[in-house]
């Protein structure tokens, strides 16, 4: 069931090359290795961001930078509230004795579950939903029957989705799922699957050959929009953010976050010259798309401009 699911978002989504998903790998801290037998989880690290720009298209970069945050982040706490208040129940104490070897007890722990009878499913939630069987908001689970809560496999899919979102915030979560939701998909579907020949292997008398490395603070400080927005803006020079127009002299901000612009390069129309003149007035300060009059000194022409980003 949740193999049909992925050929049909990935036939719509944006997908990002193998070198990228590595990079969103290392960004989790999730590395789920199939080929070596290997999973490790270690915290997030954001130096990757910049490495993720480069390697996506310029809108990626440029939403990267967006402080405000996905839309579907705000659904996904909403739906995580109306499961809370229907009321949630302990993962069942059989199901987290199975999978104690591979996710950190805070992960088994806080995690609660309940069924969907009731509860609306956001749209662009709703394929992970029907095709899955069930849902996982942060640290709420919700299933579609309650006789999926026996199914083992389901339970490390989901239980995988709840550590990538300890690990990556909400915020992030959203904005992974929505611009490449196959590089979360697969690292929970392959999860899963060595989870369950892992136990079905131990079953059968056999030395367990796929390793767990689970830091021991994982998930404890899950990445916030506002890191990923400094960390992204590491690799968007805040000069690039701000065009000149001379043909109707206009300059303006095409970035989604605030420029400063710290100094004004013009050429000199007579003999080339070329001189920055630092810019220090309120009107230097651009905010997010804001454009107006670019006024350059008589016999000069505006080329460029110096700026900083703001923090
Ligand atoms: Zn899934």
């Amino acid at each position: 069931m949740k193999k049909i699911f992925l050929t049909l978002l990935i036939a719509s989504a944006f997908t990002l090359n193998s070198n990228a998903q590595s990079l969103v790998s290392q960004l989790i801290g999730v590395d789920v290795d199939v080929n070596r037998g290997t999973v490790n989880i270690n915290p997030p690290n954001l130096n990757v961001i910049p490495k993720i720009i480069k390697n996506a298209p310029k809108d990626i970069g440029q939403a990267l930078i967006n402080p405000m945050a996905p839309v579907l982040a705000s659904s996904i706490r909403f739906s995580r509230g109306q499961a809370l208040n229907r009321g949630t129940q302990q993962i069942p104490q059989n199901i987290k004795n199975i999978l104690s070897p591979y996710f950190p007890p805070n992960i088994l722990n806080n995690t609660t579950w309940t069924t969907a009878n009731g509860l609306s499913i956001d749209g662009a939630l709703n394929n992970w939903f029907n095709q899955e069987g069930a849902i996982t908001y942060d640290d709420v689970i919700v299933f579609s029957d309650q006789q999926l809560t026996n199914n083992i496999e389901l339970w490390a899919h989901e239980l995988t989705h709840v550590l990538q979102y300890s690990q990556m915030g909400v915020e992030t979560f959203a904005f992974q799922y929505s611009i490449n939701w196959n590089s979360l998909e697969s690292q929970a579907r392959d999860n899963a699957s060595r989870i369950m020949s892992n136990l079905n292997s131990i079953q059968q008398g056999n030395n367990p050959k796929w390793t767990y490395n689970i830091a021991p603070n994982v998930g404890e400080n899950p990445i916030t929009w506002n890191q990923i927005n400094n960390a992204a803006k590491l690799a968007i020079p805040a000069s690039d953010c701000i065009w000149v127009n001379n043909q109707n002299n206009t300059t303006g901000n095409k970035c989604p976050c605030s420029v400063m612009v710290t100094g004004v390069i013009m050429k000199r129309i007579s003999d080339g010259f070329v001189t920055t003149m630092p810019c220090n007035e309120s009107t230097c300060l651009f905010q997010a798309g804001q454009y107006g009059p670019l006024l350059s000194p008589p016999g000069f022409v505006i080329t460029g401009v110096t700026a900083a980003h703001q923090y």
